[in-house]
């Protein structure tokens, strides 16, 4: 049996009392060591995506002895219990955006939203327009052009022809990647088309959660080619714009944030004051118009502060 430190996996799921565990190509059920369990909230303690140093008891199971530090953490507050804040998942680095040409119809509001939602998190946001069968990305050059200027890499798939497919691929690489995107975009088709063996089922998730019967909300890792994880879960499709206030949005806008130092009023929201540089991007096209509509749409959603 190796020592403890050779073993570093990576922890793709946790249930109550157990945590599934890759170690390279295997699978290993883990417990966690008596002294780790007595530290606090065992269940508590060992999250999706944690990379833990294990002992192996028999060729499949061990026991966790410890958490490796964590680089990030994706975590939303839960409003009906006191803005206590729950941890998703964490070690999560990269946020893979997923929208279609049609069907359903693409919305740039949507996709301004996850942007958000990457910037708040610290996640690398990359943009990927699906059923490029359906309409042909040159229909898409405007969004194309724009987000790429603000350094968000777009890249055009179908998963039907296999258009674009080996590039998505490569964005994996050595990575965790959180999927998101509306229902019917194709997220498990393009998981499917990229490695076939592997039935991440993102579809059946939230169509079951729509119907309102039972499923798990919790977070779960699939590992695609050598170092390279998935994640889907309804909680992070569903974590929206916690902990986001009105004030708080013009600095996960990249573009509205670069504009706004030169604006006149140092708290200008970029909504209706005078001498707003961000208005005036607007006015001469340097700002692309439908991003900025999009800005006030969320704005106008968000409260001032929590207890509003
Ligand atoms: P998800 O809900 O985002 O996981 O979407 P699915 O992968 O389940 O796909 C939803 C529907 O769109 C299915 O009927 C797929 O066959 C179809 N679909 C997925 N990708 C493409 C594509 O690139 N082109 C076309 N025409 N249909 C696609
Ligand atoms: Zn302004």
């Amino acid at each position: 049996m190796r020592a403890a430190d050779e073993n570093i996996g990576k922890v793709l799921k946790a249930t109550r009392k157990t945590y599934d565990v890759a170690l390279e190509s295997k699978i290993i059920r883990c417990t966690l060591r008596g002294k780790l369990a007595a530290e606090g909230e065992a269940f508590a303690a060992v999250k999706v995506g944690d990379d833990v140093k294990i002992s192996l008891t028999s060729e499949t199971e061990g026991l966790i002895e410890e958490i490796l530090p964590r680089k990030s953490q994706l975590s939303r507050t839960i409003e009906s219990r006191a803005y206590q804040e729950h941890i998703i998942a964490v070690n999560i680095n990269q946020l893979l955006i997923i929208l279609s040409t049609k069907r359903p119809k693409f919305k740039s509001g949507l996709l301004d939203r996850y942007l958000v939602i990457a910037e708040k998190n610290r996640l690398r946001p990359v943009i990927c327009i699906n059923k490029t069968d359906l309409s042909a990305p040159e229909n898409f050059a405007d969004y194309q052009d724009y987000y790429t200027k603000l350094d968000y890499p777009v890249f055009f798939t179908s998963a039907l022809t296999g258009y674009g497919i080996a590039d998505l691929a490569s964005v994996f690489q050595n990575s965790v990647t959180a999927l998101v995107g509306q229902s019917g975009v194709g997220k498990s088709s393009l998981i499917k088309a990229i490695q076939p063996n592997l039935d991440i089922k993102v579809a059946a998730v939230s169509d079951r959660t729509q119907k309102g019967q039972h499923t798990t909300t919790a977070a779960q890792l699939f590992p695609l080619a050598q170092n390279s994880y998935v994640i889907d879960t309804p909680g992070i499709r569903e974590l929206g714009f916690w902990g986001i206030y009105k004030k708080d949005l013009a600095q996960y806008f990249v573009d509205v944030h670069r504009y706004a130092p030169q604006c006149q009023f140092a708290d200008c929201t970029h909504i209706h004051e005078p001498g707003c540089a961000v208005l005036q991007a607007v006015e001469t096209g340097e700002m692309f118009a439908e991003r900025y509509w999009n800005y006030v749409n969320i704005y106008d959603s968000l409260k001032s502060a929590y207890y509003e």
